[in-house]
């Protein structure tokens, strides 16, 4: 089988401008095709990684599909800046790389799980994750103690025994704080404000939901620490991305702190994940299955994790396509700890993006049972978003 052409899409829509998921389709001599995504969707990247994408594509045209590996040592070794490389590199490499499996799955006729030895498990416990932005069909922006007594209460009730909430993202009065108020030594005021916000969710959900802290790497290693100490009487399941994901103050963190840390958004295959596992400065990794490298390269990841104890949530924070491929892994590893439902899974803009909508059942999810991913792209995408299609190699590196 060969590679014949890669379209490369682009979602850039009016009513969302701030959400630009990047996906692709390889196309097959033998009529099997196969979609992936490389998971910069959210923040300022998407742009370098359609472009990134376009350029592995040229690379690796008319190889056979079904060596994923061959593929993923070209990319990471032939192209100069694959090693070390950064996450537009990487999230190229797992938009190819995601691709490449669902090919495999419906050339073999299974779901991926079943490539990568099968379920462990058939429910995935999922927690209801970005509280501060409520938990409905759009997102909105909590503000208020009771905004988020509402959105813990209305997760619970739709049978999540888990919600993850930033609480240092929206001032009370309105507004986000910048980024100065969430650094060094926070101010009395500040610490008030997330625990109000944590106190008042804990009581409304018991002691028996989990709370996940998330900091998106806000705070720095300081503020991290004085925060982690405050929230400690709160039980906190996990706390994410406490600083700027780097192994020296992440180790500075994790031994001034009992809470568990979890890391791995912005961690990038398993040459950056090795030291954070040697020195015991993660307790639960979050490889990005569109951002690490890929189906082949997170479940390397996981393995390593495992030998250290480290318990795995597969990152997916992008189009349902991202949310299949993190399920079979999450079926497949026995370190798995819990998926992130994402708020965004809820959107009508994300929603549109795939064929099937999947979502979680009193806060369990099903592993895709079709062959391959389970879920390809919609005819929204295929017909209405910016597209490069890529025919040939022009690469002679
Ligand atoms: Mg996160």
């Amino acid at each position: 089988m060969k590679i014949t052409k890669i379209d490369v899409f682009q979602v850039n829509s009016s009513d969302d401008p701030i959400w630009k998921p990047v996906l692709c389709r390889i196309y097959t001599d033998e009529g099997i095709y196969g979609d992936g995504e490389a998971a910069m969707a959210y923040g300022v990247a998407s742009s370098g990684a359609f472009g990134m994408v376009q350029d592995l594509a040229n690379y690796i045209m008319g190889m056979n599909p079904l060596e994923n590996e061959v593929i993923w040592q070209k990319m990471y070794r032939s192209t100069f800046w694959g090693q070390n490389a950064g996450g537009v590199f990487t999230a190229a490499m797992s938009a190819i790389d995601m691709a490449l499996w669902d090919i495999r799955g419906k050339y073999y006729n299974t779901p991926i799980y079943m490539l990568l030895g099968g379920k462990l498990r058939d429910n995935i416990r999922c927690y209801a994750s970005q509280l501060q932005f409520g938990w409905q069909d759009s997102m909105g922006a909590m503000f208020s103690i009771d905004d988020y007594i509402w959105a813990a209460k209305e997760a619970v009730k739709q049978g999540y025994d888990c919600i993850k909430v930033d609480f240092l993202w929206f001032k009370p009065e309105g507004g986000k704080y910048s980024e100065g108020e969430r650094t060094t030594i926070l101010h009395p005021k500040t610490m008030e404000v997330v625990l109000q916000r944590l106190k008042a969710m804990r009581e409304a959900v018991g002691p028996y939901v989990d709370i996940i802290m998330e900091n998106h790497s806000f705070t720095d290693a300081q503020s991290a620490v004085q925060l982690a100490r405050a929230v400690e009487p709160y039980n906190i399941y996990y706390f994410e991305e406490p600083n700027t994901p780097d192994a020296h103050t992440a180790k500075y963190i994790s031994e001034k702190t009992n809470i568990p840390i979890a890391n791995g958004e912005r961690i990038f295959t398993r040459w950056q994940y090795a030291k954070f596992f040697q020195e015991n400065t993660m307790q639960v990794a979050q490889p990005d299955i569109g951002t690490c490298g890929g189906i082949t390269e997170v479940k390397k990841v996981c393995d390593l994790a495992y030998i250290y104890d480290v318990a795995v949530q597969v990152h997916a924070c992008g189009s349902p396509l991202s949310t299949a491929a993190a399920l079979h892994v999450e079926a497949a590893i026995p370190n798995f700890i819990i998926h992130e439902h994402h708020i965004v899974n809820l959107t009508p803009a994300n929603k549109r993006l795939c064929k099937y909508d999947y979502q979680p059942e009193n806060g369990k999810y099903k592993i895709p049972e079709k062959p391959g991913l389970g879920n390809e792209l919609s005819d929204y995408v295929l017909n209405e978003c910016t597209k490069v299609s890529i025919e040939s190699n022009k690469f002679a590196w």
